[in-house]
Formats: C-alpha cells, structure tokens, sequence
C-alpha cells in the first residue's frame, strides 16, 4: 500500500485510453484499488476535499474508478450505459489540474454498470452530484480531462478567482431537458 504521486496535466498517461480490467482478483488489481484508497485519503486530508480518483491518475492505465463518500466504493470496467434526458452544467475540479475550476455539462441521470472487486457485476443509477463525479472519473479512464469539456462564456477560472467572484452562481445549474439540435 502506498500513497503514490498524481500526474499532471501534460502527462501523457492522463491521456491513456486505459485497459479493461481482464481479472479483478488479480494481486496487481488489488495493489491499485490500496493505493488509490491511500492516495485519495492522502489527497482529502491535504486539502480538505476530494471524493473520487482513477487509475490513471496514479499512474496505472486501468479501467478502475475510487469513489469515496461515505465508503469505499471501487468500480472496475464502469460504463455508463444510460444518460437520461437532463443535463446541468457544472464547476468541475480535478487533483491532475491544480487550482483551476472548469464549467462543464454534464448528464444529470446517468445509469452505469461495472463489476466490484469481488466478480460481481452491478448496474447503479446516480443524479446529481454524484452522476457528475463518476462521469469526471470515467472520463479519466478514456484519457478526457475538464480543460476538454468547457461549456458557455468564460469556463475557465482559478480556484481563488471563482470563490471571489463567481461562488454566488453555485456549483451546480439546474438539471435542463438536453437539447440534440444546437440552437
Ligand atoms: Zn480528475
């Protein structure tokens, strides 16, 4: 188990389109998911926030996500399989960009199905906050990052400039029914 170091952007590996996992009960699968579990708990407790990482993002080309809320939560092979009707346009950070703040559209419902570290396959449904993290940490796994997805009229801002400025907006908009046609 260790706490490894996060890349950042301008490493090629955040671009990686990671492997599926062959075989989760793998010593080498097991060696990640710790380390992710110790370098986001490592991560939080520097900077006082933080509820997901990916594979990539300590230095490991797989399709594994972390997630942790209340729990432990990690997701092998996680593919989001439904996007539902809505989007909502999110401030986006992300620990391989230091201090930058992007706003991003993201599904507001989305359904994903991946496989837990035990073999089993799930299929979970997410709103909100938390269809938002797992589709920044899917992305990962697909070499996307937030400098990627900027949405709207000056989507890029430094963390400190956003909480001066731009705080009052909230992190969230509202869930809108997604348009297909661009108007
Ligand atoms: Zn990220």
């Amino acid at each position: 188990m260790a706490v490894r170091p996060v890349p950042l952007l301008g490493d090629p590996i955040l671009r990686a389109q990671c492997e599926a996992v062959k075989n989760v009960r793998s010593p080498a699968v097991r060696v990640v998911a710790d380390d992710l579990q110790d370098t986001l708990r490592a991560l939080k407790k520097r900077h006082g926030k933080g509820r997901g990482l990916s594979a990539p993002q300590i230095g490991a080309p797989l399709r594994i996500v972390y997630i942790e809320i209340d729990r432990p939560w990690f997701l092998a092979n996680p593919e989001i399989v439904d996007i539902g009707t809505h989007d909502f346009t999110v401030w986006d950070e992300c620990f391989s960009i230091p201090n930058l703040i992007v706003r991003v559209q993201r599904a507001y419902y989305i359904t994903v199905k991946y496989t837990d570290l035990s073999g089993k396959s799930h299929t979970v449904e997410a709103e909100g906050e938390l269809a938002e993290l797992l589709q920044h940490e899917i992305d990962h796994l697909d070499g996307v990052l937030i400098v990627d997805r900027p949405v709207g009229l000056d989507p890029f801002c430094f963390h400190d400039q956003w909480e001066r400025h731009r705080a009052g907006e909230g992190r969230h908009g509202k869930p809108v029914p997604r348009t297909l046609v661009p108007a």
